[in-house]
């Protein structure tokens, strides 16, 4: 099996450093606070830091508010950062830097395809759409253009530390994606590997769904000439219509008073069984156990968790605990 325990990660290896980062668009529900949970942990059994981000590129989405409401929901599970949270929006700059290197090397072309253009058009891959590469070799006004990648061809392989190699045909399962949208701000993959260079992050736990992203930031980490941090991705936890517990679906916020009972449940969802005796525990009783149980190698391989009921004020992680 893979390795992924902290103790087995080479000793000349840089200082483990993991990051969480939602967008601040509503605050937490169950699967992004497992997310964190997971994260927290293995940087903590490594002895490492762990790193607060807050993608709020988005103005339409993101809120300070939402931004300050997650910084209270992770200290009420104790689920404490180190160094000072990174706001996106506070780096454009950086991000603007990397985009005008890949424009140079002329690794970038217009895209003017509207969003009906692009569902039709788009082909279904294995991690997710691909686009078709219609304006790939037109000459397309670049005012009010996204910007894409041009990804090329042959393979890719990111090692996932707990799923093995994942390996994909760069043009039939990536394809051209945007780096520069056309709003004017960075696309997600861009800033994220820019992201994890300047906070220096040598592990990205994430869900499943987001293997499509790790991909195509593991391609523009190898032409910026960046270093790629390994990758773990967790399973998605999914509601009763089988969709991932988000915001978009109004997945529940997790309640600070049920705390405990909050990081029990993930726990168990993470098959770490968690001993009935901490049920009612405070939430830095129920870390201390999760710190020195911690057993990623028990993680469920499943790409989705089923949450049969959503996340209940109290009580929640009675069902779920090991008797
Ligand atoms: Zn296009």
């Amino acid at each position: 099996m893979t390795a992924v325990a902290p103790s087995e990660r080479s000793a000349a290896a840089p200082p483990y450093r993991g990051r969480f980062a939602p967008t601040p668009s509503g605050p937490l529900h169950l699967g992004s606070l497992l997310t964190a949970l997971a994260g927290w942990l293995q940087a903590r059994t490594a002895g490492g830091r762990w790193l607060l981000r807050l993608d709020d590129l988005d103005a339409a989405r993101s809120r300070p508010q939402h931004a300050d409401a997650i910084l209270q929901q992770l200290e009420a599970h104790a689920l404490h950062w180190d160094e000072a949270p990174r706001y996106q929006s506070q780096h454009l700059a950086e991000y603007a830097d990397a985009f005008q290197r890949l424009r140079a090397a002329g690794r970038v072309y217009a895209c003017t395809c509207t969003r009906a253009q692009l569902a039709r058009d788009s082909i279904a891959a294995v991690d997710g759409a691909v686009y078709a590469g219609t304006c790939r070799d037109a000459a397309r006004p670049a005012a009010r253009a996204a910007w894409r990648l041009r990804a090329g061809d042959g393979t890719l392989a990111l090692h996932d530390r707990w799923r093995g190699e994942l390996r994909r045909d760069v043009a039939r399962d990536i394809g051209d994606f945007v780096v520069w949208r056309a709003d004017g701000t960075p696309g997600y993959q861009l800033a994220c590997v820019v992201d994890e260079d300047a906070q220096r992050i040598t592990e990205v736990v994430r869900g499943t769904d987001l293997i499509g992203s790790s991909l195509r930031q593991l391609l523009l980490q190898r032409l910026l000439g960046l270093a790629s941090p390994d990758y773990l991705h967790l399973p998605v936890l999914t509601g009763a219509d089988g969709r991932k517990l988000s915001k978009q679906n109004h997945a529940a916020p997790v309640s600070a008073v049920a705390a405990g009972a909050n990081l029990l449940q993930c726990l168990a969802l993470m098959n770490q069984a968690p001993p009935a005796a901490l049920r009612g525990g405070t939430p830095a009783e129920v870390l201390k156990w999760a710190t020195s149980h911690w057993n990623p190698h028990a993680l469920p391989q499943a790409a989705q968790i089923p949450v049969a009921a959503p996340p209940a004020e109290h009580g929640a992680a009675a069902a779920h605990l090991a008797s």
